[in-house]
């Protein structure tokens, strides 16, 4: 049982992190539910989440036939933790203990957190605001990498709305932390990104093939969504 004393260090290895950083409670939001994101809420009592069918599915875990595709060679960079390999990983299921809605403020005590619904890359998701240190936390909805707008649960013309209402959430910011790629980048890629979602859906745009979908190409990022595109279907 190698594999599973493994899984078991790596478990304590993400709750003890935790521990390491604050004695304080700690609540997790995930910025929404995609199995890479999800993997240690199942060690917290106290979960945020959307009230929604989808991240209702996704609390229900992964199995490793789901998973073990993104663990394997091409998608991890770095070392596995201790005894985790493609044939053991699991997401574990998880329980959303409070329902978290759009607009809402999470007081941290001398320090506010607002929560905005911006599905779009999932109908899940959300980015935090904290208007005073002017800091947007942006998930998987903005990093300067290859945006993904063609997953199943994406969807091109929510994206764009949530785009928009980022790019004007953003003049209140600075920088944003996304949650892959670079942990802290300017906030002016907000606008970029809307103007990205509106000059991609004009006839005769550029675009390239990537594994069956079409991958769109800014400055600092791309966007990909599939083939032939949702706008070219309505
Ligand atoms: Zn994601």
């Amino acid at each position: 049982m190698q594999g599973f004393e493994g899984l078991l260090f790596y478990q304590i290895q993400c709750k003890s992190l935790v521990a390491a950083l604050t004695d304080l409670p700690v609540s997790v939001l995930n910025s929404h539910t995609h199995y890479d994101h999800v993997g240690g809420n199942y060690q917290f009592s106290s979960l945020y989440g959307v009230a929604s069918d989808y991240t209702a599915a996704n609390a229900k875990g992964r199995t490793n036939d789901e998973v073990r595709e993104f663990v394997g060679s091409g998608w991890v960079w770095k070392d596995m933790p201790n005894g985790v390999t493609v044939d053991n990983y699991v997401s574990r299921a998880f329980e959303i203990s409070d329902v978290i809605a759009d607009g809402e403020i999470i007081d941290l005590g001398g320090r506010e957190l607002k929560v905005f619904h911006v599905p779009g890359h999932a109908p899940d998701a959300v980015v935090l605001i904290d208007r005073e240190a002017r800091l947007m936390w942006t998930g998987d909805s903005f990093y300067p990498a290859t945006l993904y707008a063609h997953l199943v649960g994406s969807n091109v013309a929510q994206y764009e709305k949530s785009a928009e209402r980022m790019a004007i959430l953003g003049t209140d910011v600075d920088i944003l932390l996304p949650s892959h790629n670079e942990p802290w980048v300017s906030s002016d890629y907000l606008v970029a990104m809307h103007w990205a979602f509106i000059a991609m859906q004009k006839q005769g745009a550029d675009y390239r093939i990537s594994d069956g979908d079409r991958e769109y190409g800014f400055d600092g990022f791309t966007i990909m969504v599939n083939d032939p595109a949702p706008w070219e279907q309505r």
